[in-house]
């Protein structure tokens, strides 16, 4: 055998490597280079993500090549001081030295070679981001020793000549098109058409070629010592967690950008030794659907990205077992090992050496959102998983993907091809070829497609800005499939009848239409169908399901319906937050109340002064003391009518009723508008009393910032009659719901509140307009009255203030606001861009709530209330009331419960039962 290791690899968990090292008992904080049998897969901090899992799969008795891994911390080092380690040389040599050991030959030992890969690996994966080199410690001395140790001549030349071109390209920072170039011609000199119709001699005079081109384009020769070599690279893979596209990656995905990457210095093992060899890479179930089975591309006669470059057609897994029966076998059965071990879905790389398989990466695998339901559930019946750790694979992001909707098969569409349904949605757009026209397009306000023969990272940029992504090329493991998958994007690839041809910017189909760029295409990444024109869209059935239009228990429900019915299950019967919806009208509250709401968080009334009743509000402001008696009582029925049928569509559940918040100036008309027309008028000589009188109010209610003007209980208390004539309609709607045998139960609400005095006054004289209901209808209403939290004062002093409030709702979009001194509206279009662009926060603090500033406050503030009254019931009514990582931090403050838009609703009870199970899980540990 070709790569004997000499020494039988350990089976078990060993954490004591082979050969007696003295580093081994130096301090841990001086060590930087782990042997693969040291790690494991808990190590991802310290060892990346592959080191880690390469440590697992080796102390699973798996069969790895040997090797070692430099930490993360090394890495740092050298990105904070532009050196490596003053210690990891020596480190690395003693690896090194046990490594040459183990396989009985020294790196690139001129009649026997031993070779390595250096791999990057960081603690979270970033396909294709960062650089790999294969074949290090092959020269001009051993490439015959590599031949004749082979017995294969062209074997020899094709890791060479692979060598100077990755290691050209990734460490010396040539140009790569120069070697595509230079194979290009090769090929074409020879005429054939793919690489390994290359024999020895051609790779031969190749090797010659690609070492001119190092050697003109870097004014130095291509290193032939290969400890060099090796170093070199180290540094390398160091550097490449700062290119451009690694950045831009871990911005998109949220990855923080000091972690640093580890580096793997793996021995090789070679898929490019004649036909009985070969590379590959499989999942351990289908990555779209969840669907368990044989998932994977094999390439036969290849060595490394080969397989996902497309640059021969691969053939799927299922085909090895013809052609190497014995190695298919053993990689079902690791596969099994691996998700037994994993207890998830796994994917895979791995290479056959003349019929002899090697493992050389896995990690639990990305996946869609609906295949993360339905594998969690699995998983549970398979006895794998309980609930609680099903609960944590899944998110309320991925969920909200699923209750995106989808085309309408049964309208009328064209279908013009079909590839791999490699990321699931439905994308609409306009076609365009490269990533600048995806990115240019976009920024002014087009959808587009972004359609290319394959995809590769310099392509991150139009995958972004693209609704969804077609290639021509490629399997479900390809380039674009796995990053599309990763950011949630709509992606078909391997489309092959569809005929792309990047430099005219157009696609033929197999019928001969074009379509152009600029031409709209619709792309389904759940069937991989493609169609010329927009496809209309319907709701998902998920959305369905929560409507109740569809049962999950039903003979013929999708299995994805299923899937989520049970997660939510799981997820109410362990969450503590109640979950309630922010919903004006009696529609939305029976939406709500479908996707499961517990009650109305924030019912605004702001709606119910617009429209026809404006003119009501108006004459309420042209009142000069007393308000207008008549136009308060005008308003009266018809806000009682709005809460009745309210209250009758949430029946026995609370519903919180804010009263009027915003400015005046916001019913009122606009002042340039009304001064023209009073202007007019006047010119004409007509009547225009009523709106001089008007134009005048308006002057004396104009304000430079309104939302720190007169509005929420400021205008409660200016305005004489208006909380009390709110407080009467939610009053008298309680009463006749009461006497209708309903079981309302309102909640009113003071916004605004910065003391307790406010609160004092509004809520004195609520209590009497509420006794006199109550005396008039003969009933009993038990209504409560709390406040917003939502300006710093209310939350420092929420102590005295609680002793007026039955309920804090802290109203933590004005909150962000005040505590920030943000206004939203301008901050937002004006200056966020740079602020997320130079980090200066990770996400905007109106999606998330800042933990740290506005989220203090309001622990504080729940806390101060609380121990002034024990029995006050908090919440929160702001956006992040439905936003996953705001939910988990609500929960751990300790409120009742959360409220949000009633679209949001199964997010946030999602996310309320993650927050438990999790909170449960650590407790008992
Ligand atoms: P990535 O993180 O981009 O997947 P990898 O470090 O896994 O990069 O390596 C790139 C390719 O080279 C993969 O196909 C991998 O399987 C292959 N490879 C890496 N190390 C070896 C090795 N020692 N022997 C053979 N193939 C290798
Ligand atoms: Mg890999
Ligand atoms: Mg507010």
């Amino acid at each position: 055998m070709f790569l004997a290791v000499r020494a039988a690899r350990r089976r078990g968990v060993s954490a004591v490597p082979e050969t007696q090292d003295p580093h081994v008992t130096q301090p841990s904080s001086a060590k930087f280079v782990y042997d693969f049998t040291e790690g494991n897969r808990d190590l991802k901090d310290l060892l990346g993500g592959k080191g880690a899992n390469l440590a697992e799969m080796t102390n699973l008795g798996l069969p790895v090549p040997p090797g070692f891994t430099i930490t993360t911390e090394a890495c740092k080092v050298y990105l904070e001081s532009g050196t490596e380690p003053a210690a990891l040389r020596a480190e690395v040599s003693q690896h090194l030295d046990a490594l040459e050991q183990k396989m009985g030959k020294k790196l690139g030992q001129a009649d026997d070679p031993l070779l390595v890969s250096v791999r990057s690996g960081a603690k979270f994966s970033m396909p294709g981001m960062m650089d790999t080199v294969l074949n290090i410690g092959l020269s001009d001395a051993s490439v015959s020793g590599l031949a004749a140790q082979a017995g294969d001549e062209r074997f020899a030349w094709d890791s060479y000549r692979r060598l100077i071109q990755m290691f050209g390209k990734t460490v010396l920072g040539v140009d790569g098109e120069l070697f595509e170039e230079a194979l290009e011609e090769a090929k074409r000199a020879k005429g054939v058409r793919v690489d390994v119709e290359l024999d020895a001699a051609d790779l031969q005079n190749l090797v010659a070629h690609f070492k001119d081109v190092v050697a003109k384009e870097t004014g130095r020769d291509f290193p032939q010592d290969p400890r060099e070599q090796m170093d070199l690279a180290i540094r390398a893979v160091f550097d490449s967690w700062n290119t451009d596209r690694a950045k831009l990656y871990r911005r998109q995905e949220r990855i923080p950008g000091d972690l640093g990457t580890a580096v793997n210095v793996c021995s090789m093992v070679f898929g490019n030794l004649g036909p009985d060899s070969g590379t590959g890479v499989a999942f351990t179930r289908d990555p779209a659907s969840g669907q368990q089975g044989v998932y994977g591309d094999y390439l036969q006669n290849a060595q490394g990205e080969d397989v996902v470059a497309g640059i021969r057609n691969t053939v799927p897994l299922a085909d090895l077992e013809n052609i190497d029966k014995a190695s298919y076998d053993q990689l079902m059965q690791i596969m099994e090992t691996l998700e037994t071990h994993y207890k998830d879905l796994c994917d895979i790389e791995f290479t056959i050496e003349r019929g002899k398989l090697w493992m050389l990466q896995t990690r639990v695998g990305k996946r869609t959102a609906g295949a993360a339901f339905r594998i969690a559930t699995q998983l549970v019946d398979q006895g794998l998983i309980d609930e609680a750790e099903a609960l944590q694979r899944v998110n309320g992001a991925q969920l909200a993907q699923l209750m995106f909707p989808r085309f309408d098969l049964g309208a009328k569409s064209e279908m013009i091809g079909r590839g791999i349904a490699a990321s699931p949605g439905a994308a609409v757009g306009k076609a365009v070829f490269d990533s600048y026209t995806a990115v240019k397009w976009s920024r002014s306000g087009e959808k587009v497609i972004l359609i290319r023969r394959e995809t590769n990272p310099d392509d991150l940029n139009g995958m972004i800005a693209a609704e969804g992504i077609l290639t021509s090329r490629g399997g479900k493991t390809s380039h674009a499939a796995v990053v599309a998958r990763g950011m949630g994007k709509t992606c078909v690839c391997g489309a092959e009848e569809l005929e792309v041809d990047t430099k005219s910017r157009r696609m033929t189909t197999q019928d001969g239409t074009v379509i152009e760029e600029g031409d709209v295409v619709s792309i389904d990444g759940s069937t991989g169908k493609v169609y010329a024109g927009e496809v209309p869209v319907v709701p998902s059935p998920v959305v369905e399901y929560f409507e109740g239009r569809m049962h999950a228990g039903a003979d013929d429900a999708d299995e994805l319906v299923k899937a989520v019915h049970r997660i939510m299950a799981y997820a109410d019967r362990v969450r503590r937050l109640r979950v309630r919806a922010n919903a004006d009208n009696a529609e939305d509250a029976a939406r709500a109340r479908r996707f499961g709401a517990q009650g109305i968080g924030l019912c605004r009334t702001e709606h119910m002064f617009l429209g026809e009743r404006r003119e009501m509000v108006e004459r309420l402001i042209l009142a000069d003391t007393d308000a207008d008696k008549a136009a308060l009582e005008e308003l009266l029925p018809l806000q009682k009518a709005d809460f009745i049928e309210l209250f009758e569509s949430m029946d026995g559940l609370p519903v919180t009723v804010r009263l009027l918040d915003p400015p005046l100036h916001e019913f009122l008309p606009d002042i340039t508008d009304l001064s023209v027309r009073v202007a007019l008028a006047e010119a004409r000589h007509e009547k225009h009393e009523n709106d001089l009188r008007l134009l005048q109010a308006v002057h004396k209610l104009h304000e430079q910032n309104p939302m720190l003007g007169l509005r929420g209980v400021r205008l409660g208390l200016v305005i004489p009659g208006l909380f009390a004539m709110q407080v009467r309609a939610i009053a008298e709607a309680a009463a006749e719901r009461k006497n209708a045998k309903g079981d309302p139960r309102a909640e009113i609400m003071i916004p605004l509140v910065g003391t307790v005095q406010e609160l004092e006054i509004v809520r004195e004289e609520a209590e009497q307009v509420i006794a006199e209901v109550e005396k008039t209808h003969g009933v009993e209403l038990k209504l409560t009255l709390g406040t917003m939290i939502e300006l710093p004062r209310a939350a420092l002093t929420a102590g005295q203030i609680a002793e007026s409030a039955d309920f804090f709702s802290f109203g933590t979009n004005d909150l962000t606001q005040t505590v920030w001194g943000f206004s939203r509206d301008d901050v937002e279009a004006s200056f966020f861009t740079a602020y997320l662009e130079k980090g200066i926060f990770g996400v905007s603090p109106f999606e998330t709530i800042d933990k740290d500033g506005v989220g203090s406050l309001v622990r504080n503030a729940a806390a101060a209330g609380r121990a002034t009254r024990p029995d006050l019931k908090l919440g929160v009514c702001g956006e992040h009331g439905g936003d996953p990582e705001s939910v988990h931090f609500f929960h751990e403050v300790g409120l009742d419960y959360v409220s949000c838009s009633p679209f949001r609703i199964p997010v946030a009870r999602l996310e309320a039962g993650r927050a438990a199970a999790e909170s449960k899980g650590s407790d008992s540990r």
